[in-house]
């Protein structure tokens, strides 16, 4: 951790550059060393790292370098894993010791919200394979015992966590890279990039031009303007990081955990027989790369007591010893944060081939030896190996990438790291990035916005409250009311929610209905006028993306996808064009506002503003047309994502105002309300429908989350995935995605809950609402079963026909909620 300047690259090559490469690996830190280590190590030849100073000069050299292994899902965590394992294991494998030393991590928690917050993060990892106890004080003290537990009213203790001497992993994981053929170049920066056809096709640096199809910018904090250079966008920012350093201090143990103080915004941890105190404060700054001196290596920023001052006031009451202790430094090290707090991983689809492994967040030593494995896979295999959804560089889009944006919101991240997230807490900086068309007409009632993917979407209407956030609190949510009321308008009148941020792109040419039928597992050779609910897949058969797809002629499809997904299932549909294929893409998803009329009497009410036939015989399920309504033309397509009857109108941006004034004015009559995706959330999981991204993501396959029927029966044609699908038909199924149904009205789910069940880890739950319908008892729940225990699912869904099985019926089938019930009888019975 200490400033040694030292760099562990001093034996690494200094000759010229080759012309070529298989890949260049931007970036000499840990994101970087890991990147070069495991593309050599997976069989890449003439790798090539690229160090604009000397290794770990950037953030890396002066991090705190802990090792705690829980993170926010499976995938995450299983990267932390990894790299706890492989920091304990390089030293045998290359000589070079890692600095691991197994200490463990502790959590405290000093108020009764922090508490349940803690024992909440304990169940997941328990879930997630990770060893945790509950302590109590005692036990705290003799683990430390320098510590004021005087307020301390609960801890939890990690005995696998660790820490490492950032510098020696580096070290070790150059000469295991440099061992399996890797070239490493410091003192040599990367100045431009050059592409042809839409992929990189060089690196230009300040040692000569090396060739090369496949780029990773490692970059850390000057990831965004190294991508820039390409194009690319990368948003993130760097932010001042503090921790202080003392001089050693009587009863601190080099083997003493990690410690936690979320409610005093800092973690602790010996250092040199000192004390090391790390801080996620609420006020953290940015700070512009301009600030920066060009040649910023091995530095650091000025230390700054008055702003560490509150941190001080918290740290010497945790710790009273820390009044006589000698300081050794105020650390400030600039570090990169995301505007979401998650870092940047994969193929960035602005150009193939360039890769990004950036915006760590401060959790890159912990991430960095998994993340940097998980990046070489996709390098060499062209796409994620696993579920990295949460950290894919395509969850945002180019607005994302202006300066203004990450700035403020990177900041405001890092300030609320440690603060205790409360169930419909929204970012408070730069919101109303992406306005629907109705935006005004909906804050007028009274709409509560919340934000996915820059789009401001009401979350519930609460009239009078002029839009402003409700009180937030754990348990039963303020907006309980407000919601049931929504969805009962939804489940026994009619509701109306903008869905205009869903994203809609335009597939069209002579080779269209081919390609779809290449990407997508459902069937696309339909006639125009009918809509598709259908899975794209991977390799693996998971889902790339789950959508509808509507025909609208011939040559031309509109694939109407999830808010968040616009630039990833457009960037996977390109990536999967091939040469000679006559098909075009045009994300329209800004042109097209959407009115949901969800409900029994939508019917009734949009016949009273058009006269297209609504009826069953003339428009079905999943058929869709262009009709007159109101004073607009509209495509009304009979789809529902809440399982009732309804229509979804698309219109242009500019008339959908006129529409919406128009189908509220009919609308009294019928009892309409305005929904918000609070309601929604709770109706599409009366039906168990999914969410892709919450219970369906690119390791879970159709046939595991009982989709089967969305698998083209009919199809002749192959298509992505398939071969995996029909590999797990005959091999069975190891989880299977169920509805679980809490029966204590009082159980508030968060998601993410173990399922216990005679006193083993049966699942975990994905998305959670309370079901309004469902008698009011219980909180709905989508849940995968763990893959360990195979209790509730040895059966495969399919029988033996192709693709057989599962339920047939379509999205919005009127399934009957109680069989739902019944069905979470039968997982916890298993
Ligand atoms: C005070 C502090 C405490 C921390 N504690 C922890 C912790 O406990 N646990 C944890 O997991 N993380 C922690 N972190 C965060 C962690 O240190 C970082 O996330 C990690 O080091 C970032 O690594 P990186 O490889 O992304 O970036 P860097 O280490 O910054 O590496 C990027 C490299 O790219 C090079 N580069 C830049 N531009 C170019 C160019 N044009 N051409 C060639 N090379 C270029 C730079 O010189 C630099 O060496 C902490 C950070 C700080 C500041």
């Amino acid at each position: 951790m200490l400033p040694t300047a030292q760099s562990p690259g001093e034996d690494s090559m200094a000759n010229s550059l080759p012309d070529s490469a298989a890949a260049v690996v931007i970036g000499g830190g840990i994101m970087g060393c890991s990147t070069a280590y495991h593309l050599a190590k997976l069989g890449a030849r003439n790798v090539v790292l690229i160090e604009r100073s000397k290794l770990t000069s950037g953030t890396t050299w002066h991090s705190a370098a802990q090792v705690r292994q829980l993170r926010s899902t499976i995938s995450l965590t299983q990267l932390t894993q990894y790299s706890a394992k492989l920091y304990a294991s390089l030293a045998q494998e290359t000589g070079q010791e890692t600095g691991w030393r197994q200490c463990g991590s502790i959590s405290i928690a000093t108020n009764p919200d922090r508490l349940v917050h803690i024992r909440r993060q304990a169940s997941l990892a328990r879930a997630f394979g990770i060893e945790v106890h509950e302590i109590d004080t005692a036990e705290l003290r003799d683990l430390w015992p320098v510590l004021n537990v005087d307020d301390v009213i609960g801890a939890v203790y990690s005995p696998s966590d660790g820490r490492v001497n950032p510098s020696d992993v580096c070290a070790a994981l150059i000469k295991g890279a440099r061992a399996h053929g890797a070239r490493i170049y410091e003192d040599t920066a990367v100045t431009g990039f050059q592409s042809m056809a839409g992929r990189v096709s060089a690196v230009q640096t300040t040692g000569g031009t090396i060739r090369t199809d496949r780029v990773a910018v490692c970059a850390g904090l000057w990831s965004r303007q190294v991508a820039g250079l390409a194009g690319v966008w990368a948003p993130l920012h760097a932010c001042e990081h503090f921790a202080l350093i003392t001089k050693p201090i009587a009863g601190i143990d080099r083997m003493m955990p990690i410690l936690g103080d979320h409610d005093g915004h800092m973690y602790m941890r010996e250092e040199s027989q000192g004390l090391l105190v790390g801080c996620f404060e609420p006020n953290a700054r940015p700070i512009a790369l301009e600030q920066l001196p060009a040649d910023f290596s091995f530095d650091l920023l000025s230390e700054d007591w008055q702003h560490f001052k509150p941190i001080m006031k918290l740290a010497l009451h945790r710790v009273p010893a820390l009044e006589d202790a000698e300081v050794r430094m105020l650390l400030n090290g600039p570090e990169s944060f995301t505007p979401d707090g998650a870092f940047l991983l994969g193929e960035a689809p602005a150009l193939g081939g360039f890769f990004l492994g950036c915006g760590m967040n401060s959790m890159g030593i912990a991430s960095g030896g998994g993340a940097g494995r998980a990046l070489a896979e996709w390098m060499l295999a062209g796409e994620p190996t696993m579920d990295l959804w949460a950290v894919d560089i395509r969850r945002f889009g180019r607005f994302h990438n202006n300066l203004n944006v990450v700035r403020e919101r990177a900041a405001e991240h890092l300030s609320r790291h440690y603060v205790l997230s409360t169930p419909g807490h929204e970012a408070a900086s730069v919101r109303d990035l992406r306005l629907s068309p109705l935006h005004h007409c909906l804050a007028e009632k009274g709409a509560w916005f919340g934000e996915r993917a820059g789009w401001e979407r009401p979350n519930v209407f609460l009239p009078g409250s002029n839009g402003s956030a409700p009180a937030l609190r754990f348990g039963r949510p303020a907006w309980h009311e407000a919601v049931a009321k929504e969805h009962q308008a939804a489940r026994q009148a009619v509701a109306l929610f903008d869905q205009s941020q869903f994203g809609k792109l335009l597939i069209q040419g002579r080779h269209a209905e081919a390609f779809l039928q290449r990407l997508c597992a459902g069937d696309m050779a339909v006639p125009p006028g009918r809509a598709v609910y259908t899975p794209m897949l991977n390799q693996r058969g998971g889902y790339e993306s789950e959508c509808v797809v509507m025909r609208l002629d011939e040559r031309r499809f509109m694939l109407i996808t999830g808010a968040a997904q616009a630039v990833r299932d457009y960037h996977w549909l390109e990536s999967h064009l091939s040469d000679g294929e006559f098909v075009t893409l045009t994300d329209i998803t800004a042109g097209l506002g959407v009115i949901g009329i969800m409900g029994p009497k939508s019917r009734d009410l949009l016949r009273c503003i058009s006269s297209a036939d609504f009826s069953n015989a003339a428009f079905p399920y999943f058929s869709h047309r262009e009709i007159d309504i109101g004073n607009t033309v509209a495509r009304a397509a009979r789809l529902s994502y809440v399982g009732e009857l309804g229509w979804e109108i698309y219109l242009p941006t500019d008339q959908a105002v006129t529409l919406y004034r128009q189908i509220e004015a009919a609308g009294e009559a019928f009892g309409l309300r305005d929904g918000g995706s609070f309601a929604m959330a709770g109706l599409r999981l009366e039906k168990g429908f999914c969410s892709w991204g919450h219970d369906i993501g690119p390791d879970d396959t159709p046939l595991e989350a009982g989709l089967g029927f969305s698998l083209g029966a009919t199809k002749e044609t192959d298509f992505i995935g398939r071969q995996a699908i029909l590999r797990q038909r005959d091999q069975g199924l190891e989880k299977r995605r169920v509805i679980v149904l809490a029966e204590d009205p009082e159980l508030h789910l968060m998601g993410g809950e173990p399922i216990v069940a005679d006193g083993k880890i049966l699942g975990r739950t994905t998305s959670v609402a309370y079901g309004h319908t469902i008698a009011r008892s219980g909180w709905g729940s989508s849940a995968w079963p763990d893959r360990r225990s195979r209790s509730c699912c040895q059966r495969p869904v399919l029988s033996s026909r192709w693709p057989a099985g599962g339920c047939r019926q379509p999205r919005n089938s009127r399934r009957p909620m109680t069989q739902r019930g019944r069905a979470c009888a039968l997982m916890a019975e298993g």
